[in-house]
């Protein structure tokens, strides 16, 4: 589609046109089809055009080849069963999505590959896990502190040890990051989060240069029937063609929130790698120069004040999940082991509400649960 030289334009206009004339893209539901006349019949684990038009829309904002799963999840169940096996060493971030964590104690292990857990904040201990390692894991940002890792570095370090480097860029999408430019050899997003964008839709994607790795992964997402259902691939586009203009407002919303929440007086922390003082600042301009994105976090005094205000909001959903239109606030310690994210962190991801009506939110939930716990502030 050579006029098209944005992704702005290339998400509205899509890259394939419904054989009906329709405006919005065709939903085909088969599970099997007719077979072709000296080929194969294609079945649904393998072939499914909405999900094929979702690839190539995916895979031509990156320059790269897209692969759709069922869900973040299992692109990454997917990604391991390909690159790694027993004997084999994987480098895991101590920090960040706490479910591989989950997945590489509970079911990695007992396979027997080799974990090895390093310090993302450390680049010597992320160059010791990546030695011999066959594939390194980093996530930037990483949910739920918004720390950044330099992916050009982390390319660099994984490749010496004779790693892959699969780049977690689901807070960021291929709009304010690109890690394959960088030197990642996957990027995997959770497209649940901002490219469905609505709060509706499990989905996965794994984006590559290597035909040959990308083949792979096909073939085991066919095998353990990884692949998104027909109906899901067709929200997944519909979201896709609004993500140019959902992101840049979550973004400078998410901006203005952590401006004014670390001037506030009950705020401690607060986690935004694009606020000037934050220690990844220098890299965020350089890494993620159209902005660092909608989700921040912010700490109270502690857990007990931080679940009140979670109780307190009104405007904002207490819920787990990022990156659709509503705001959505929720208090990780709840979720994760004591010790790996302070009790009084609370996560945000800002939606498309008024951006003052989310502070005066947010600031009568701060003050209602930091002034008389538990007790939410009357409706006015
Ligand atoms: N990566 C990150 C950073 C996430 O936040 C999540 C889910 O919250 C996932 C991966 C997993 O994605 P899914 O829930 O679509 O399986």
């Amino acid at each position: 589609m050579l006029w098209v030289v944005e992704p702005d334009s290339l998400l509205v206009r899509g890259l394939a046109d419904n054989p009906s004339g329709g405006l919005s893209p065709a939903l085909d539901r088969s599970t099997t089809y007719e077979r072709v006349p000296g080929g194969n019949s294609p079945y649904g684990r393998t072939h499914s055009p909405v999900v094929a038009e979702c690839e190539a829309l995916l895979g031509a904002l990156e320059d790269a080849g897209a692969t759709v799963f069922a869900s973040g999840m299992t692109a990454w169940t997917c990604v391991c069963l390909t690159v790694l096996g027993q004997g084999k060493a994987l480098a895991l971030p101590t920090s960040g999505y706490y479910s591989l964590e989950g997945f590489s104690t509970e079911i990695l292990e007992r396979f027997g590959v080799e974990v090895r857990r390093y310090d993302a904040r450390d680049g010597d201990d992320f160059r010791r896990a990546c030695d011999g390692a066959a594939l390194a894991i980093i996530e930037t940002p990483s949910n739920p502190l918004l720390t950044l890792t330099d992916i050009e570095a982390a390319a660099r370090a994984a490749h010496a040890g004779g790693a892959l480097l699969c780049c977690d860029s689901t807070f960021a999408t291929p709009l304010l990051q690109r890690p394959l430019d960088l030197g990642a050899d996957l990027a995997w997003q959770s497209a649940t989060k901002y490219l469905s964008g609505h709060s509706d839709v499990l989905a996965g994607v794994v984006t590559t240069r290597d035909a040959e790795l990308r083949g792979r992964l096909e073939w085991t997402r066919r095998t353990i029937g990884g692949i998104l259902a027909p109906d899901a691939a067709w929200l997944l586009l519909r979201g896709l063609r609004t993500l140019h203009v959902r992101l840049p407002r979550q973004v400078a919303s998410a901006a203005e929130l952590a401006r004014r929440l670390a001037a506030h007086a009950d705020v401690r922390a607060v986690h935004y790698p694009g606020l000037p003082g934050h220690a990844d600042h220098e890299l965020a301009l350089r890494q993620m120069p159209g902005g660092c994105g909608g989700v921040l976090a912010f700490e109270l005094a502690d857990g007990t004040t931080a679940g009140h205000c979670e109780d307190n909001v009104r405007l904002a959903r207490c819920a787990t999940s990022l990156g659709g239109v509503e705001t959505l606030i929720e208090r990780r310690a709840r979720m994760e082991p004591e010790g790996r994210v302070p009790e009084g962190l609370l996560r945000l991801s800002i939606g498309l509400e008024d951006v003052d009506d989310l502070w005066a939110d947010l600031t009568q939930a701060i003050a209602s649960a930091s002034l008389h716990p538990g007790v939410a502030v009357a409706a006015t």
